[in-house]
């Protein structure tokens, strides 16, 4: 599966936010956004020109593929699932993002960023409804339940992560069990659940040209 292997940080400067890519050392003052808030490349700093209106919509879109860690093809697929289910597409999109296996177990705060996340996920760590699921891009649904391989190894990296994540709250749509590694989803991811400003308007317009 192909998948972004250049410096991640340059993803958080092109986009002139932060995006939280890299887990615990985002809050630090080594944070490339700190240290370099403008746009990666020899002419990076100079450019600063007034995006139009398509430039806004394709920078939205580049960003939420950013964040949820998906390439071009994955992200134009949920697009077309979007646009084809009943609801608001770009609030039916976001839902689908939110649903991936790997984005709960980041935010059961299992894993400091999603790459981290996704990684556990690969590594066999994740059951779903006591079935092994090792596919980061597997979607949750309503009542399923999300469960950590029981071994020790295993409880020893969760609590790990934890101690990285605490000052993280997990969103009400997941119901967490600290202490057993667990979370059964109570209902399905809305807008206001998602913590990242996004304008998904901007994409399902983009897309819709
Ligand atoms: Fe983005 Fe985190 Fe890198 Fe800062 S440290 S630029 S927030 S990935």
């Amino acid at each position: 599966m192909a998948r972004y292997i250049d410096a991640v940080c340059r993803l958080c400067r092109r986009e002139g936010e932060k995006l939280f890519l890299k887990g615990s050392r985002c809050n630090t003052q080594k944070c490339a956004i700190t240290k370099r808030a403008f746009a990666p490349g020899q002419h990076g700093s100079a450019r600063k020109t007034k995006l139009s209106n398509y430039g806004l919509q394709l920078r939205e879109k580049q960003k939420v593929k950013r964040i949820y860690g998906v390439l071009e093809r994955q992200f134009r697929k949920y697009f077309e699932i979007a646009s084809h289910t009943k609801g608001v597409t770009g609030k039916v999109l976001l839902q689908l993002l939110e649903r991936r296996l790997d984005n709960v177990v980041f935010r059961m705060g299992l894993a400091s960023s999603r790459a981290q996340a996704r990684q556990i996920v690969r590594h066999n760590f994740i059951f779903v409804n006591s079935k092994r699921v090792n596919i980061p891009s597997f979607l949750v649904d309503k009542d399923d339940l999300v469960t950590v391989k029981s071994t020790e190894k295993a409880a020893k990296r969760m609590k790990e992560n934890m101690e990285m994540t605490k000052d993280r709250s997990v969103p009400t749509w997941l119901e967490f069990n600290a202490t057993e590694f667990k979370a059964k989803v109570l209902r399905l991811p809305e807008k206001q659940d998602i913590s990242s400003q996004i304008q998904e308007q901007l994409i399902v317009e983009l897309y819709s040209k």
